[in-house]
């Protein structure tokens, strides 16, 4: 088993963390921003990142998404900013159901655009109140004459108002279907969602009887949840990785402070107790790394099998970057308390991710069904 990361990966880290480099100076804006910053995005485009997450026919870098492609990539994303981990994170996300199961036409017709990153993507799922329990969701999606009508309202949607179309997961008769909603329609109304700690794009998303074609359905009817399933499959250890790059930066800027500041006559690091913290810090990076790592090669040969171990991946590599940097501002004392700090942001944006794409307790439940399953 080789512990590295092959030449191909090595090249796109570093071609993510060029892009990192490009986008540090507006990271601090961009991070305070609940609208799409042009400056992020210009810079997402120029480095044709996005195309990893469409396949080569349709203008993608290989011929499937690579999970541990994506990792890495927010990995390095993430240490620099939330707001250009989301937009790229997102393009995925929001269009891997197309990927899977949308039609030759559907495909054509919206992928070129999410791999050159012209069009912004967004899965819409949650509702006010539908969160975790998914199958509480209310909106609808009946037929009408030769297609559809969709009507309900969808609740912290990423990306809403910014995107170019909408997947939204809707009830249809006694089964959950996955419609593609492009943002243009008559009937679709946005509005912002409350201010959160760790700014993001977000919005509410209204669908009053948004009329759709006929084949506006990604896939079978009543197949939508096996859709999210799909797309948890390969996305959702790629949350490992960003919580990975938050954690690291957040140890960078702990080491270069307690390196250089000195209190009772030595370095900080040099105490017991901080150079104690800083080890504990250095030895959950690596842990989570190599999870996160592991679950996304699992991932790459079977998305659907590896759930477990990339809902793992997230759990451990979410909860560690919470300690982490929580650690971290204590080793920086009042200075890591400072608004607009980095490590104040990243203080504040890693506390979300251990809510969104599956929050811990939920994950806890899936991970110990699936053992309790697996022994005989
Ligand atoms: C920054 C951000 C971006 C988001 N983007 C999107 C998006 O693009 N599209 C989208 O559809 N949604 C999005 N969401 C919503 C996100 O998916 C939900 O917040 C998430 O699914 C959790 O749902 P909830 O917040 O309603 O919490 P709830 O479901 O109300 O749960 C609250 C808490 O209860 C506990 N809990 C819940 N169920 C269980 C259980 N079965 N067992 C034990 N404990 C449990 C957990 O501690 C959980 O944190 C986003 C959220 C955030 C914060």
């Amino acid at each position: 088993m080789d512990w590295e990361l092959e030449a191909g990966l090595k090249a796109i880290q570093a071609e993510a963390r060029q892009l990192a480099a490009t986008v540090e100076p507006m990271a601090a804006e961009a991070d305070e921003c609940s609208q799409v910053h042009a400056g992020v995005l210009e810079a997402l485009r120029a480095s044709g990142l996005c195309r990893l997450m469409v396949p080569a026919a349709y203008g993608g870098r290989d011929e499937d998404l690579d999970p541990l492609a994506i990792c890495v990539v927010r990995e390095a994303l993430m240490a620099c900013s939330a707001h250009l981990d989301s937009l790229f994170a997102l393009q995925g996300i929001g269009s891997y159901a197309i990927t899977v199961a949308g039609s030759e036409a559907q495909k054509q017709a919206w992928l070129p655009g999410v791999g050159d990153a012209s069009l912004l993507a967004a899965l819409a799922l949650t509702e006010p109140e539908a969160g975790s329990d998914l199958k509480r969701l209310s909106t609808r999606l009946e037929a009408d004459g030769d297609g559809f009508r969709l009507s309900g309202g969808k609740s912290f949607i990423s990306n809403a108002g910014a995107a170019a179309f909408y997947l939204v997961l809707a009830r249809e008769g006694d089964d959950f279907s996955m419609v593609l909603v492009p943002a243009g329609l008559p009937g679709i109304r946005i509005s912002p969602t409350p201010e959160l700690i760790a700014p993001h794009v977000l919005g509410e998303v209204e669908f009053d009887g948004v009329r759709l074609p006929a084949d506006a359905r990604l896939g079978e009817p009543g197949k939508g949840l096996k859709l999210v399933l799909a797309t948890l499959g390969v996305f959702r250890v790629s949350v490992a990785g960003a919580a990975v790059g938050l954690a690291q930066a957040a140890l960078d800027e702990a080491v270069r402070h307690t390196r250089r500041r000195e209190q009772f006559g030595r370095p900080l690091a040099k105490l017991g107790p901080v150079a104690q913290m800083l080890a504990d810090c250095w030895t959950e990076v690596e842990m989570a790394r190599l999870l996160a790592y592991r679950a996304a090669s699992l991932a790459r040969k079977d998305p659907r099998a590896s759930l477990p171990h990339s809902s793992m991946a997230k759990l451990a590599a979410t909860e560690m970057a919470s300690r982490v940097v929580d650690r971290c501002v204590q080793m920086m004392g009042r200075f890591g308390l400072i608004r607009h700090s980095k490590i104040e942001r990243l203080y504040r944006q890693a506390r979300p991710m251990r809510i969104y794409e599956g929050a811990s307790e939920v994950l806890r439940l899936g991970i110990a069904a699936e053992l309790t399953r697996q022994l005989p």
